[in-house]
This record gives C-alpha cells, structure tokens and sequence, in this order.
C-alpha cells in the first residue's frame, strides 16, 4: 500500500530540497542560552533564539519547576474540565491578567492552539474577522475554522485596514486581529490606528503577543503598553514559549465573559491536555520576576539599541524596529546562507532567511536580541558581522 505514496514523497522531498527550501535541524547539546553547544563540539554564540529575557535556563526558574515535581507531580492526565486544573494553573491564569491588566486568563498547551481555538467559539457566519496579511499561521488557521466572513489587509496599512472595516458593516460583530510583532521585520503593529478605528467601525482587538510579551513596552507589558492601551483591548493571545520563561504553553487573556465562552467551547482546551504542573510553577515564578524588577527588560532594551546602532554604523542595511528583531538586509537569498554559514564558522549562530518566508529580493539575516547577552557577546558578534560583511561584499 505504501509503495506508490513512498514514491511520491521521495519525489517531493526532493524537490524541496533541489529549491534549496530543506529545513535541516542542529542539535543542541546544551541549555538554551546566549552560549550553546552544539552536538559537533562547537560552543556558538546564539543569537536566533526567542530567548529574549534569557529566562529558558533561568536558575529560579528551574528551581520552581523542580518543587512543583515534588509538590505535583510531573502530568495532570487530563483536560481542564475533566480533572486537569490544578492550584497552579488557576494561580498562573490571575497572575497573567494581573501582569496585563485584563480581567480573566485561559491556559492553552501552546498559542498555536490558544490561536486555533479562539475564534470558532466566539464567532459566527454573520460576524466579520479582519486580519493583517502578516498574521502567524496559527491565526491563519484558525480564521480558518471559524465561519466568520473573512477580509484581509495589508501588513499594518490602515488606509486598507479602513476600507476592510467599511465593508465589513454588513456584519453583526466585527473582529480587528494583529500580531503584536510581526517577526520577519521586527515592526511593531500599529495599535494606536487600529484602536482608534475599532472606535469608528465598531469593531473589536485581538493582538497576538507572542513575540511582544516581556520585550515591547518599557515593563514588557506588550504593545499595548507602548501604545498606552492596557485593559482596552479585547482579546490578547501569547505563549509561554518565547520570552516568557521558553518552555511551552500559550494563553488568552481579556473580558472575562470571551474567557468564559472559550473555557466553553474552545476545542484546543476541551479537547487536549493541560500543560504540566512544573511549567505552570515556573510561569507564576517568572511573572513574579517581572514584577518585581525590570532588570531584564531593562537589559533587553539596553542590547538591542546598543547592538542596532553599532551595526548602523558598521554600514548595515536595518530594518527600524521597536521589538527584540533585528534584520540585516542582504536582498539576495543565497547571499544570506553564505553569509549565515560564515558566521557559523567566526562563532555567531544566526539565520538567514529568504523567499517565500520573506517576499522576493527581501533575504536577510534575522537577529535576535537577549537579555542572555552580555556587552561583550555583542561586541563580538558585530566583529564577526563586520569582518564577514567585508569578505562578502556586503560592507565596502
Ligand atoms: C510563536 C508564535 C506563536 C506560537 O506559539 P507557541 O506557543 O509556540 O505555539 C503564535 N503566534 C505568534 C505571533 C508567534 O510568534
């Protein structure tokens, strides 16, 4: 049975690989940090990780995953509903709202689900979603399962936006949703505008904070810190995975009637485990930190001017960016693997990417700042970006 399907993926996986569009994995052999191991020997300097606060191997955060194995277990072996809430999760879903200023939180197993999961139950064939064309592909996929019509605008452009809400009048309920960062060009979505048109049009705000949350706004409070929007917006969706301590596990958070619907009717939560008690510990610890100081956003926003300006200033072509994202602008695809491949080899783990993840003749080199990094990680990487740059052509 298999013989023919064998064949075909054969075919494809090849043609995939012949694009130049095969996705190869490194092995890490140590935590996730600023300074990896990777499984050939070689120690790396990391600078394409989701790290952003530098909490993935975070001491006080291991030791809250470890007491909670001793005090909880290591599964729930359940859903929610069933019998899997446990203290932990209820404490971690206040603590969330409290950290954004929303009303009620809901725990997922990642934000893909938490995005999979929100609209369909809120939603219905007589309501409107109008999405930025940049959105993640968890939005995508679950705009996609709601029978809401569906309208789509341009990567943060509110004259499009505008006329999307205009046409969008024929339907009862209206649903703006953006991401908070979009993670190609690091560029901040525009919520001031979108707010402000949601008055207009009568229209709601969903904002995805996953690479946003703890890195945009002075106490890391996402964008709607930055934009002064704290307890307007109607939905916020952010994982637990990326800045937010990088293990897993993706929440909503908003008006606590959504919340309750989506406890309801939200399939990724009726229908798939509760994350572990030792992540939910980790997670309460990790909002604790961030409350009580703001040394690592303090540190994050520090390396990511300083890393910006001084690759400015070497000659580099920088997308302007308010997130953690820094993309040096190469134009060409092949450009960025080589060059990519060479700063491997001077020690600096970085990745390029290229047409269709980015549009055509927009290849880069994506960059991702930390709290993880000390001043003299920086210095070295824009060494290595500079010496690199020169050999390549990139820098005269
Ligand atoms: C990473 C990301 C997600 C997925 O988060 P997981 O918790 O890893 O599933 C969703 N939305 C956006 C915008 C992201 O960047």
């Amino acid at each position: 049975m298999y013989t023919n399907f064998k064949e075909f993926l054969t075919g494809e996986l090849s043609a995939i690989k012949e694009a130049g569009l095969f996705k190869g994995e490194r092995i890490i052999v140590s935590p996730q940090g600023a300074e990896i191991t990777l499984n050939t020997g070689q120690t790396v300097l990391n600078f394409c990780a989701n790290n952003y606060l530098g909490l993935s191997a975070n001491k006080k955060l291991v030791e809250a995953a470890k007491n909670a194995l001793d005090t909880h277990g290591y599964g729930m072996s359940s859903v929610r509903f069933i019998c899997g809430t446990g203290d932990l999760h209820k404490e971690l879903e206040r603590k969330l709202a409290d950290f954004f200023g929303t009303e009620d939180t809901i725990l997922y197993a990642a934000c893909f689900d938490a995005n999979g999961g929100v609209f369909e139950p809120l939603l219905s064939e007589q309501d409107a979603i109008i999405s930025d064309s940049l959105n993640h592909a968890s939005i995508i996929d679950g705009v996609r399962l709601c029978k809401a019509q569906r309208y789509r605008y341009a990567n943060a452009d509110m004259n499009d936006l505008e006329e999307k809400l205009k046409e969008a009048q024929a339907q009862r309920f209206r649903l703006i949703v953006t991401d908070g960062v979009f993670s190609m060009d690091g560029n901040v979505a525009p919520l001031g505008k979108i707010y402000e048109l949601a008055g207009k049009y009568n229209a709601m705000v969903m904002v995805d904070e996953s690479h946003s949350a703890g890195v945009v706004g002075d106490t890391g409070r996402g964008v709607t810190e930055l934009y002064n929007l704290k307890g307007k917006i109607e939905i916020i969706t952010g994982t637990l995975g990326k800045a937010f301590g990088g293990a897993i596990g993706g929440f909503t958070t908003g008006k606590k009637e959504i919340i309750e619907m989506l406890r309801q009717r939200s399939r990724p939560y009726l229908f798939s485990n509760s994350i572990p008690p030792l992540v939910a510990a980790a997670g309460i610890r990790m909002v604790e930190m961030m409350t009580e100081t703001n040394e690592l956003q303090d540190k994050l926003h520090f390396n990511t001017k300083y890393f910006m300006e001084k690759m400015m200033k070497a000659g580099f072509d920088i997308k302007p960016t308010q997130s953690a994202i820094c993309a040096v602008m190469l134009y060409d695809a092949k450009l960025s693997q080589e060059m990519a491949a060479k700063l491997l080899n001077e020690g600096i783990y970085v990745t390029g990417f290229y047409y269709p993840v980015v549009p055509k003749d927009q290849a880069r080199i994506r960059v991702q700042l930390s709290a993880a990094h000390e001043t003299e990680h920086l210095d070295k990487a824009i060494a290595a970006f500079t010496k690199v740059g020169k050999e390549l052509g990139v820098l005269k």
